[in-house]
């Protein structure tokens, strides 16, 4: 089986950086509200790129801008694809819902990261696909699934309340809660926990760092969607879905 999958990797790891590519695509084009199939231009100039400049990152011959944040992103996707069809090459069902769930949740961490928003059109679809693989998987799961949302719904609530007592402020954003409620659905109710941990913990190890380095000085804005969706990844990887 460790042979298989070294043949296999690689080309788990292609599919995941041309569906990363798209993923940028996505990121970029859906706050701008500019046309998903609209031809490239470079992000910074808005000269015409090549058409396939959106699967190859390409420095931007009028202004010599490069487009580093879709490297990153096409990197992150191809790992996650690899190390998801690695970890679950007996499963083949999970390693899909993985890879899958991990791409929407790359793209709401990186909308998020750039706009400090989480789209109820990126949740909402993604939420519904959670329920009905999770429903293909096996009952049990899709019960898993169901209840996770639920309780991690429940638990953003809470903090949300909890915020508002404490601080007479919001301490989450609704679309926190609605970004909890697809990880609860993802990872299922006996594993959501963790996972949310992971994220939260990660936020505010770099909130400590931004406070420690002086650069909070002004009020600075947490991605916090962007820390609990990589959370969700790692998550994933680790324990697998509901
Ligand atoms: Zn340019």
């Amino acid at each position: 089986m460790f042979e298989g999958a070294i043949v296999f990797l690689p080309i788990a790891a292609a599919i995941g950086f041309v569906l990363g590519g798209l993923v940028e695509l996505t990121a970029v084009r859906l706050p701008s509200g500019t046309p998903l199939l609209e031809r490239p231009t470079c992000p910074s100039c808005g000269a015409s790129a090549s058409r396939w400049s959106w699967l190859f990152p390409r420095r931007c011959t009028a202004c010599g801008f490069f487009p580093r944040s879709q490297l990153v992103l096409q990197s992150l996707s191809a790992g996650t694809f690899a190390a998801a069809w690695f970890r679950f090459l007996s499963a083949p069902l999970d390693a899909f819902r993985v890879s899958l769930f991990a791409l929407f949740l790359w793209l709401i961490a990186r909308i998020d990261w750039a706009h400090h928003l989480i789209y109820l059109v990126t949740v909402v679809p993604t939420l519904l696909l959670a329920t009905i693989l999770a429903l293909l998987a096996s009952p049990r799961a899709l019960l898993l699934s169901l209840a996770g949302s639920a309780a991690a719904t429940l638990l953003f609530l809470a903090f949300y309340g909890l915020g508002q007592l404490l601080y007479q402020r919001p301490a989450l954003g609704s679309g926190d809660i609605l970004l909890a409620a697809l990880i609860g659905a993802m990872l299922g109710i006996d594993r959501f926990l963790p996972a949310l941990l992971l994220g939260m913990t990660a936020a505010a190890i770099a909130a400590l760092w931004l406070l420690a380095h002086r650069t909070a000085h002004r009020v600075t804005y947490l991605p916090y969607g962007s820390f609990l969706a990589a959370g969700a990844v790692a998550g994933l990887l680790f324990w697998g879905p509901a």
